[in-house]
């Protein structure tokens, strides 16, 4: 069966045909560069030893740190993260984002295990990676992924630190932490938020081959996986006009072409870990079902290979919004694209997580937060205007209604606009070289931008003799 690495090198070659660089240089560009694969004892919960497989790859070097998440799932392997790593690679030169790609797993489920366990496992993990230089915030940033959160990255802070007492910027080792622990509002959901931006911005968009109109109302979608990147994104998609109509979870899926109360059952996935014998609508034991239903818009936030060729020809939307990283196999991409079924590429939608991750360690190294410097300033700013409307027009602004004008932005509206404008600027660059170049789908666009944008970083560097 075809990885997720032979994946990403089948679209990375399909792009590259469009590319007059040095076939080389492009060789180059598309290696992964480090795969680290490490084993490490760990008590269990019943005292005794286990042994952990981990990896973690560093796919460039081009720019520096290199960034990408941890997942804990017992399907990684070390072609999985080399994959994943490489498609941070080209995921940060979408977003303009200066870091290399890089990812890291490690072999456990964590729901099926206690968090001291978990706990024991992740602060092994960081001392492996730090005596082999896999972490630090000048080398390699971790972040949250599949099956962690703001906890693991807590311990990772944390070990770290206690690790390189002299490092002042200790706090820059990961992103994802808690806001108690130097994190940044906005992190846990900004993946999601991005893919809410990424889908009204392909939606308004008249060149990108789908028949739907541009804005949510009334749109019809179904999510697979209601964990951080699923649940943050339903719940902007439906705030904003958007009728969730299906979810499909690991243990079955729901759908009611009326509308499913989405909190309700993230709620109940949390109670009691499955939406199975949750009481709405029609209820699918095998999950994978759920997807076929018809629906305007597909969001995959769970996990990769959920469509395939097995069921690419039975899937009913207009537009496929790959909020998990490689939910389609190339096989099913061709299918789909003859089709007609826009597809919107994981390398740009859910890169949310990793712009909003660049701003958190922005603001570890710099120590300080984003509103501290801005606030006072844009107060005064907006005083100065209200003032001088008052003065020209003799009539002054009602008290209420002034003091949220002369309000600056605080650091959660900060985080937010620059992600909305980040995710803006990125499709519509990808957007305009498929027109410009009579690209076939946004997918080859989007990876065609981004090599060639690392590519000049390796010429511009001196990297490529
Ligand atoms: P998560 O662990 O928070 O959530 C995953 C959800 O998928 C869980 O609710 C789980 O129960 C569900 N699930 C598991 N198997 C399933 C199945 N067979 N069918 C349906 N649902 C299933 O993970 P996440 O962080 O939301 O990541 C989801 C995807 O998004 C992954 O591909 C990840 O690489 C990608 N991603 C995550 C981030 C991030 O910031 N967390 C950033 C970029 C990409």
């Amino acid at each position: 069966m075809a990885t997720l690495y032979d994946d990403f090198t089948e679209y990375f070659e399909a792009a590259a045909q469009y590319s007059e660089l040095n076939p080389r240089l492009l060789e180059q560009v598309k290696t992964c560069n480090n795969v680290y694969q490490m084993s490490f004892p760990v008590e269990n919960d019943d005292g005794e030893i286990e042994v952990i497989e981990a990896y973690r790859a560093q796919h460039s070097h081009h720019r520096l740190p290199t960034k990408g998440g941890i997942r804990y799932s017992t399907m990684v392997d070390a072609d999985e993260v080399r994959g994943l790593a490489a498609l941070m690679t080209f995921k940060c030169a979408i977003v303009d984002v200066p870091f290399g790609g890089a990812k890291g797993g490690v072999c456990i489920d964590p729901y099926q295990r206690s968090p001291e366990f978990v706990e024991r496992v992740t602060r092994r993990l960081v001392i492996e990676l730090n005596r082999h230089q896999f972490i630090g915030p000048a080398i390699d940033v971790p972040a949250p992924d599949y099956g962690t959160s703001a906890r693991e990255m807590a311990w990772i802070a944390d070990t770290y630190r206690t690790l390189n007492p002299h490092d002042i910027n200790h706090f820059a080792c990961v992103t994802g932490k808690p806001l108690s622990l130097h994190g940044i509002p906005g992190r846990r959901e900004a993946t999601g938020l991005g893919v809410f931006h990424g889908i009204i911005n392909c939606l308004a968009d008249a060149r990108a081959g789908h028949d739907l109109s541009p804005g949510l109302d009334g749109k019809r979608v179904i999510v697979q996986g209601l964990g951080n990147v699923g649940y943050h994104a339903a719940r902007e998609l439906s705030d904003h006009g958007a009728r969730i109509v299906g979810i499909a979870e690991h243990d079955a899926g729901l759908y009611d072409p009326n509308g499913l109360d989405m909190e309700a059952i993230a709620r109940h996935r949390w109670e009691h870990g499955g939406i199975g014998n949750f009481p709405a609508g029609q209820v699918f034991a095998n999950s994978l079902e759920t997807l076929e239903q018809s629906c305007d818009i597909l969001v995959p936030a769970a996990l990769e290979h959920q469509i395939t060729v097995d069921n690419a020809d039975r899937i009913r939307a207009g537009i496929i919004a790959e909020a998990a990283n490689a939910p389609t196999t190339p096989d099913a991409d061709r299918i789909l694209r003859e089709r007609g079924i826009t597809l919107i590429p994981d390398l740009y939608l859910n890169a949310g997580g990793v712009t909003v991750s660049y701003f958190e360690w922005i603001k570890n190294l710099s120590h300080v937060s984003f509103d501290r410097m801005l606030t006072g300033t844009a107060d005064m700013q907006n005083r100065r205007i209200l003032d001088t409307m008052q003065a020209i027009t003799g009539s002054a602004v009602p008290l209420q209604e002034r003091a949220m004008l002369e309000r600056g932005p605080t650091e959660i509206d900060i985080v937010h606009n620059s992600l909305a404008k980040t995710m803006g600027e990125s499709y519509q660059r990808i957007s305009d070289l498929r027109s410009e170049r009579d690209l076939p789908d946004l997918r080859t666009a989007a990876y065609l931008y981004s090599l060639e944008l690392v590519a000049q970083s390796y010429l511009e560097l001196g990297l490529f003799p």
